[in-house]
C-alpha cells in the first residue's frame, strides 16, 4: 500500500514534529559525529519541509542510553546539521514538556530546532501513550522519515500518530519505494546474504527461499552452511544451533529449484588478525585449526556469473571480514560486480554492507542504498513495519487540518 507522503500536504507555515534517523556513530570523548550519512539522508526532507515554510521540530534516538546520559546527547548531530545547512540549529534540552513547547511554537516558517535524545525517556521504548501524546503536541503534523527505526514500535516512530497527521518523509518514500521493488521483484532476483551470523539472518533467508530465483551466500553465515553440507570448517565461526535449519533451507532450495550458491573457496587465516597467516584453498581443504575469513577468487567469478542478467539484486552482510584490510577483498570485488550489473536494479541492506560501499565511493552505482540494517531485513522478510505501518495510506482521504 502506497503511503502518504510530505508532498502530499501542505505543510506551509505548520509545525511539523520530523522523526529522523540521527542514530550515528560519535568519537568517544569528544562526541564529534564520525560518519553523518544518516544525517546527510534525511536533508532532502529537512530542505524540502523549510522551503514550504514549515517549522521543523526534528527529533531521534541515539544509542542506548539508559536515562539521561550528555554523551549520547544530540547536540553533537545539531552541531553538525548546522554546519551542512550553514544555518544555526536550536537545540532544545529535552524533549517534551513547557520549555520545549515554547521553543516550537516561537518557531518561525523554515526554521528548525531538535530535540534531545527521544531515549533518554525510557517511555520512548516502551511506546507510551502519554509520552507519544507529548510528543505529538509539540506539532501539528508527524513526518516520519526514520526508515532505520521503523521495525521498532516505539512513541516517537509509531506512538505519536495516533495523535496526529502522519505523512512518510522523503528518505521513508525512497526505502519503502525500492525496498518494496524486491517484494514484487523484476525477475530473475537474486539475493546475496552474508555478514557474521546465520541466527540474525535465517528469517529473511527463509523468506527469500520462497521468493527469490537464486540465493548467494558467503561470510560467516555460510559456514555453518558449509558445515552442515559436511564440510571440515576447522575454527570458523559457526552456530550449531542452526545446522538443521541451515540443512533444511538447502532441501526447500533443491524443491523450489532455486539456485543456492555457497562459497566454493576461501581465504583461511591461522587466527582472527589483521596479520594472520592467510591462504586460498577449496572449502573441501580448510585446515584444522584455521578459519574461514573471506570467500576466494573463484567464488567471486561464480557469483558474478550467477547475478549476470539478473533484474533485482538485494545485497546484504559482507562476504568477509572487512574490519581486517586483507580480507575485505572479496566484498569489495563483490561490491564492483553488482555495482556493475547492466539493468538491474541493485539494493544494498545492512549496516556494514552500506559501509562498504560507502567507503569504496561507489554508493551512487548502485539503484539503493538502505540506511536500515534490522528494518531492511524485517522489510525483506515481507513484514510490515510498526512505523511504516502508522502512516497514512496514500488513497484514504486522510484528513489533513
Ligand atoms: P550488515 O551490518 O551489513 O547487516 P552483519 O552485521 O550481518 O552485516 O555482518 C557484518 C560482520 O560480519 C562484519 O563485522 C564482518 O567482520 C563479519 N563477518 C563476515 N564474514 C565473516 C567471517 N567469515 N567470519 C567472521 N565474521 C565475519
Ligand atoms: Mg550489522
Amino acid at each position: 500500500m502506497r503511503k502518504k507522503t510530505v508532498r502530499d500536504i501542505d505543510v506551509g507555515g505548520k509545525r511539523v514534529l520530523l522523526r529522523a534517523d540521527f542514530n550515528v556513530p560519535l568519537e568517544p570523548g569528544t562526541g564529534h559525529v564520525l560518519d553523518d550519512t544518516r544525517i546527510r539522508a534525511t536533508l532532502p526532507t529537512i530542505e524540502y519541509l523549510r522551503e514550504q515554510g514549515a517549522k521543523v521540530i526534528a527529533s531521534s534516538h541515539l544509542g542506548r542510553p539508559r536515562g539521561r546520559d550528555d554523551s549520547l546527547s544530540l547536540r553533537s548531530v545539531a552541531q553538525r546539521l548546522s554546519e551542512i545547512l550553514g544555518a544555526p540549529v536550536e537545540t532544545a534540552g529535552c524533549c517534551v514538556g513547557p520549555e520545549v513547547q515554547e521553543m516550537a511554537y516561537s518557531l518561525e516558517p523554515g526554521g528548525l530546532m531538535l530535540l534531545e535524545n527521544l531515549r533518554f525517556h525510557p517511555e520512548e521504548e516502551k511506546n507510551d501513550p502519554e509520552y507519544a501524546k507529548a510528543l505529538a503536541s509539540l506539532a501539528e503534523v508527524f513526518v516520519n522519515d526514520a526508515f532505520g527505526a521503523a521495525h521498532r514500535a516505539h512513541a516517537s516512530t509509531a506512538g505519536v500518530a495516533a495523535y496526529l497527521p502522519a505523512v512518510a518523509g522523503l528518505l521513508m518514500e525512497k526505502e519503502i519505494d525500492y525496498l518494496g521493488r524486491a517484494l514484487k521483484p523484476e525477475r530473475p532476483y537474486a539475493a546475496v546474504i552474508g555478514g557474521a551470523k546465520i541466527s540474525t539472518k535465517m528469517a529473511v533467508l527463509e523468506s527469500l527461499l520462497e521468493r527469490a530465483d537464486k540465493l548467494l551466500l558467503g561470510g560467516g553465515m555460510a559456514n555453518t552452511f558449509l558445515k552442515a553440507e559436511g564440510f571440515g570448517v576447522g575454527e570458523s565461526l559457526v552456530e550449531d544451533d542452526y545446522l538443521e535449519q541451515a540443512r533444511r533451507a538447502m532441501e526447500r532450495a533443491q524443491e523450489k529449484k532455486l539456485t543456492l550458491l555457497l562459497p566454493s573457496d576461501v581465504i583461511v587465516a591461522d587466527r582472527f588478525a589483521e596479520d594472520a597467516s592467510a591462504k586460498r584453498v577449496s572449502v573441501k581443504d580448510v585446515p584444522e585449526g584455521w578459519r574461514i575469513m573471506d570467500i576466494g577468487e573463484t567464488t567471486v567469478d561464480v557469483f558474478a556469473r550467477a547475478l549476470e542478467g539478473c533484474r533485482t539484486v538485494v545485497w546484504n552482510g559482507p562476504m568477509g571480514v572487512i574490519e581486517f584490510g586483507p580480507f575485505a577483498h572479496g566484498s569489495h570485488r563483490l561490491a564492483g560486480v553488482i555495482a556493475n550489473l547492466k539493468g538491474a536494479t541493485t539494493i544494498v541492506g545492512g549496516g556494514a554492507t552500506a559501509a562498504v560501499v560507502e567507503q569504496l565511493g561507489i554508493a551512487s552505482k548502485f539503484s539503493h542504498v538502505s540506511t536500515g540494517g534490522g528494518a531492511s531485513l524485517e522489510f525483506l522478510e515481507g513484514r510490515e513495519l510498526p512505523g511504516v505501518a502508522a502512516l497514512a495510506d496514500a488513497d484514504n482521504g486522510y484528513p489533513i487540518p
